[in-house]
């Protein structure tokens, strides 16, 4: 039985004298002095993407109310905003411990609270003091038993979790976060299937084999063959199955990516993980499936044969042990965000270079793979994405218009240096080189339009203008003096590149798609730098998903997808692989879990 403890429970609360008159010559009890003037104040705070503004109502030196007005922090991460004002209310101070994972949106956010006391001549510590309860839990070991643990609910969890359910597995999926998503949830999430419908319908030719030969050659041939295989030869059906039994929408539309020899990239509804995320989620509470949030795996458990036989975990309240029947499937994404093991395995990869990751990808699973003995490959392979925020290192998706091929890329001297459509890592160390490490991409009206940017990413595109990230200008050398660039090399970039359109190919960086001139007023130019965006190397696994060690025998009992594993992308994974990655494997992990 946990044994909640009350220390305190005293709200100390000043009576208000309302003023009830009992005659002329009785006095009017004086009105009781609040050190705020009630009423309702704005402040701003800076949140990682951007201002953050709130509406903050003050009544006897007591917050009543804080309503968000504007705020445009990444999915997942703004519920630290609805956490924090829960607290904010009911301790009414402004002393509040940021949500874990969250730090920058719960300082921007306090930040606006503070500034909107100061729109009212006050400074928090002039909050009325309330003395609130104090509850205290004591932890308790909880053991559950079940068929099959998943750990991690982005993409690559949800989708083992569905499949295993569906093959009959009792499944609880184990996410660390606040919110489900990760990774998958915050990238465009475009899917790279050869031979598919729209590919069909658009009479683009493929084949499985050009999609194996793009995806090693993109990764310099250090891929594992098979694994690579088994993602390409599957990765059509994964969409299907995506598409007729999740519910994911995908749109009319083919993107083309760098290092992929035919356009054959599927996008989802808004070019966002969004749509794979929402609808997974749907289809695991519709399945029975539970996913507990804040509950973090710390720990695999074995038994005497090393066989995998559990997880433990930490929850907000509780321990757990998870006993399984069958099966442990790892899919905890990514170490992107764990600048100590990024450096660990590549020191160039160190805090100075910002990342796209969600919070969570600390590379947790890795570790815990480890000390059950697996085997880890390709671990210093750390990908850095060309097309970020110079403020958060959030990845930009204005850069759609690059992918639809059409942007030319150019330093503050005016020049191109890369193909827009080169590979990431190449673009990256390219930018890296440049003035000042920063890029600058252009686009015309036309390639705007075109790619769909005001529809799917109208916030993104606003805080951008905010941010003097991104600029739209009549002349392009109004938008090239907007940040200094070199406005007359400009201009003969561009006439060169739309000599390029014309006759169909760049004899300057071979860019692979030529779709349109560049032309067209107004211009934009959105501002770059290349940040962290995936890590290659991982867990290792067979064409089963299952876990193997230093040995190379499967370690029982143990299963991992998704970005936590290594060896399918080489020494740089291609964009939109990712997906059909975790989805492949995923799939195929959830399957042999419950058998
Ligand atoms: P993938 O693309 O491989 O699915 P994601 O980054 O989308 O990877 O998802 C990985 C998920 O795993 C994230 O939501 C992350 O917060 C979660 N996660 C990471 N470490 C743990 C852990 N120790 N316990 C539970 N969940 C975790």
């Amino acid at each position: 039985m946990k044994k909640i403890m009350i220390y305190l429970l005293m709200i100390a609360m000043i009576v208000t004298a309302t003023g009830c008159s009992q005659g002329a010559t009785v006095e009017e009890p004086e009105a009781a002095k609040t050190a705020i003037e009630n009423g309702t104040y704005t402040g701003v705070g800076e949140g990682k993407g951007g201002d953050i503004s709130v509406e903050v109502t003050i009544e006897e030196d007591v917050i009543t109310a804080i309503n968000v007005l504007s705020q445009n922090e990444t999915e997942g991460l703004d519920q630290a905003i609805g956490t924090l004002t829960e607290e904010i209310l009911r301790i009414n101070s402004l002393e509040v411990d940021v949500v874990a994972g969250a730090s920058v949106t719960s300082n921007g956010f306090v930040e606006a609270v503070t500034a909107a006391l100061g729109a009212a001549n006050a400074t928090p510590d002039m909050l009325k003091k309330i003395e609130v309860a104090e509850v205290t839990t004591e932890r308790e070991t909880v053991t559950e038993k079940c068929d099959v643990v998943v750990i991690g609910a982005g993409g690559a969890g949800l989708t083992a979790a569905i499949e295993a359910k569906a093959a009959g597995a009792n499944v609880i999926v184990l996410e660390k976060m606040p919110a489900a998503g990760g990774n998958t949830l915050i990238s465009g999430a475009e899917y790279a299937a050869s031979n598919n419908w729209m590919q069909k319908e658009m009479g683009i030719e493929d084949s499985i084999e050009q999609h194996i030969e793009d995806t090693l050659k993109g990764g310099d041939y250090v891929n594992d063959p098979a694994l690579v295989r088994v993602v390409a030869e599957n990765a059509l059906a994964g969409a299907e199955w995506l598409r007729d039994f999740v519910g994911v929408v995908w749109e009319d539309e083919l993107m083309q990516f760098g290092g992929h020899s035919a356009k054959r990239s599927l996008v989802p509804e808004g070019a966002s993980g969004r749509a794979i995320i929402t609808k997974q989620l749907v289809k695991a509470e519709e399945m029975g499936i539970p996913v507990l949030l804040n509950t973090k795996a710390t720990a695999l458990i074995t038994d005497e044969t090393g066989k995998v036989v559990g997880v433990e975990a930490e929850g907000k309240e509780n321990d757990y042990i998870f006993e399984t029947n069958k099966a442990v499937i790892i899919a905890s994404g990514g170490f992107g965000s764990n600048v100590e093991m990024r450096v660990k395995y590549n020191p160039d990869i160190d805090g100075s270079i910002l990342s796209t990751n969600s919070p969570g990808s600390t590379g947790d699973g890795i570790v815990m793979a480890e000390a059950v003995g697996a085997d880890l490959t390709g671990m210093e392979f750390i990908q850095t994405y060309p097309i970020c925020d110079p403020l958060s290192g959030t990845l930009l998706y204005v850069d759609d218009a690059r992918l639809y091929g059409h942007t030319v890329i150019v330093n503050l001297e005016g020049k191109r240096f890369v193909e827009e459509l080169g590979r990431r890592d190449v673009m990256s160390m390219g930018i890296k080189a440049q003035t000042g490490s920063v890029c600058y991409e252009l686009m015309d009206q036309n390639g705007f339009e075109k790619s769909y940017l005001q529809e799917n990413h109208a916030a993104e595109i606003e805080y951008l203008y905010n941010n003097d990230l991104f600029v739209k200008a009549d002349t392009l050398e109004e938008a090239a003096a907007f940040y200094g660039i070199d406005a007359a090399e400009l201009k003969t970039t561009v006439d060169n590149y739309n000599s390029y359109v014309a006759d169909g190919v760049d004899p300057e960086f071979n860019k692979r798609s030529l779709p349109s001139t560049i032309e067209k007023a107004p211009y934009y130019i959105l501002k770059a730098v290349p940040a962290v965006h995936h890590t290659m190397g991982g867990i290792m696994i067979n064409e089963s998903a299952q876990v193997v060690d230093l040995e190379g025998s499967v370690i029982e009992g143990l299963f991992a997808a998704g970005e936590v594993t290594g060896g399918i992308h080489g020494k740089n994974r291609l964009g939109s692989n990712a997906i059909a990655d975790i989805t492949v494997f995923g799939r195929i992990a959830g399957q042999n879990a419950a058998k």
